[in-house]
C-alpha cells in the first residue's frame, strides 16, 4: 500500500483516484469542488480539508487539473484567483514524487519540475491519453517526461490507472508528445467528419462507410474506436448526443498549446493551424461543452427558414 495524496478530481481525476483507491492505496483527496471529493469518498477515497492536508505523510502526490496557470498556482504559489497560491511544494519532503497528469504548456512542467527537483523533490510530467472511459476503465496511456529513474519509480501507481505507461524523455517531453498527439487527433477526426459527411450525402450508409474505410487505407482512431457518427458505434460520444468525453473547448485548449510549441520550434503546422481553427469555430457556436466529436455537425447542411 502507498500513501497517494490526488489533487483535482474532475472527469479525470475522480475515475482515476477511485482506480487507485480499489487497488488497495491510501488515497487521500482535495479538489475545490465539495461533489467531487463526496464522489470520491463513495469510491474509498479519504477526504483531506485542503491541500496541504491531502499531501501530508504521502510517498506520492497527483495532481490532476485544468491548465498550466492552475498547476503553478497549486504547485509553486503563483496566484490564480480561487483556489491558488498554495505553494504545496514547500509542504514536501525531499525525496517526494510528484506525478502532474494534467495537460499543460512545456514551459509550466519545467517551471514547476525544476522547483521541485531544487528542494530534492521528484518531480515527473504524466500527461494522459484515452479520455474518461480509458480513466474508468484503468485503461489509460501515460505519457511521462522527467528522470528515467522517476518515471519507473512510478511505474506501480500509474499502472492501476493506465495501461500504455511510455516515456517520452527529459522533463517537459511528455507535453511535447501529448501536444504532437492531440494535434494529429484533432486532424484525423476533422477529416472522419468531412468524409463521413461526404459519403452520407451520396446516399452511403455512415455505418457501411465506416467499415470500408475501417478495413481500408483511411483508417484511423476516431473512426474505428471513437465514431463521430451517430449510432455507427454504440458506446462513443456520438451516440449519446456528444455528452461526458472530451470537451470541444479542452480540444481547443489543446491546439493552442500545440500552436506555441510550433511557434517556439519554428515548424510548420498547417493541417494543426487549420484543425485549430475548425475546433475554435464549432466552440463559438455554442458546442464547447459537448464532446470534440461533435465536429461532424459543422459538415451537415443547416435548414434555412423560410
Ligand atoms: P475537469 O475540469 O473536469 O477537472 C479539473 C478539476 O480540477 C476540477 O474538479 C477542479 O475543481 C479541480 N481544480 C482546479 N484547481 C484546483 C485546485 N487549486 N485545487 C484542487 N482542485 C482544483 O477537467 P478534466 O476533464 O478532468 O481534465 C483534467 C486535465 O486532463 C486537463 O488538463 C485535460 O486537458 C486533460 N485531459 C482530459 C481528457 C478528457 O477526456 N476529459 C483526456 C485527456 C486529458
Amino acid at each position: 500500500m502507498t500513501r497517494i495524496g490526488f489533487i483535482g478530481l474532475g472527469n479525470m481525476g475522480g475515475p482515476m483516484a477511485a482506480n487507485l483507491a480499489r487497488a488497495g492505496h491510501r488515497v487521500q483527496v482535495f479538489d475545490l469542488v465539495h461533489e467531487s471529493v463526496t464522489r470520491a469518498i463513495a469510491a474509498g477515497c479519504i477526504a483531506a480539508a485542503d491541500a496541504r492536508e491531502a499531501v501530508s505523510d504521502c510517498e506520492v502526490v497527483i495532481s490532476m487539473l485544468p491548465a498550466g496557470e492552475h498547476v503553478r498556482a497549486l504547485w509553486l504559489g503563483e496566484d490564480a484567483g480561487k483556489g491558488g497560491g498554495q505553494d504545496l511544494l514547500a509542504a514536501l519532503p525531499a525525496g517526494t514524487l510528484v506525478i502532474d497528469c494534467s495537460t499543460i504548456d512545456v514551459a509550466s512542467a519545467r517551471q514547476v519540475g525544476e522547483a521541485a527537483r531544487a528542494r530534492g523533490i521528484r518531480f515527473i510530467d504524466a500527461p494522459v491519453s484515452g479520455g474518461v472511459a480509458g480513466a474508468a476503465a484503468g485503461t489509460l496511456t501515460f505519457i511521462v517526461g522527467g528522470e528515467f529513474a522517476d518515471f519507473e519509480a512510478a511505474k506501480p501507481v500509474l499502472a492501476h490507472m493506465g495501461q500504455n505507461l511510455l516515456y517520452a524523455g527529459a522533463l517537459g517531453a511528455g507535453q511535447i508528445a501529448k501536444m504532437c498527439n492531440n494535434m494529429l487527433l484533432a486532424i484525423h477526426m476533422a477529416g472522419t467528419a468531412e468524409a463521413l459527411a461526404l459519403g452520407v450525402k451520396e446516399g452511403l450508409d455512415p455505418s457501411v462507410l465506416s467499415t470500408i474505410m475501417g478495413k481500408s487505407s483511411g483508417n484511423n482512431w476516431s473512426l474505428e474506436r471513437y465514431n463521430p457518427w451517430p449510432g455507427v458505434m454504440e458506446n462513443a460520444p456520438a451516440s449519446r448526443n456528444y455528452q461526458g468525453g472530451f470537451m470541444t473547448r479542452l480540444m481547443v485548449k489543446d491546439l493552442g498549446l500545440a500552436m506555441a510549441l510550433a511557434e517556439h520550434a519554428h515548424s510548420a503546422v498547417p493541417m494543426g493551424a487549420l484543425a485549430r481553427n475548425l475546433f475554435n469555430l464549432h466552440a463559438t457556436q455554442g458546442q464547447d461543452t459537448r464532446d470534440f466529436s461533435s465536429i461532424v455537425e459543422l459538415y451537415l447542411d443547416k435548414k434555412q427558414d423560410s
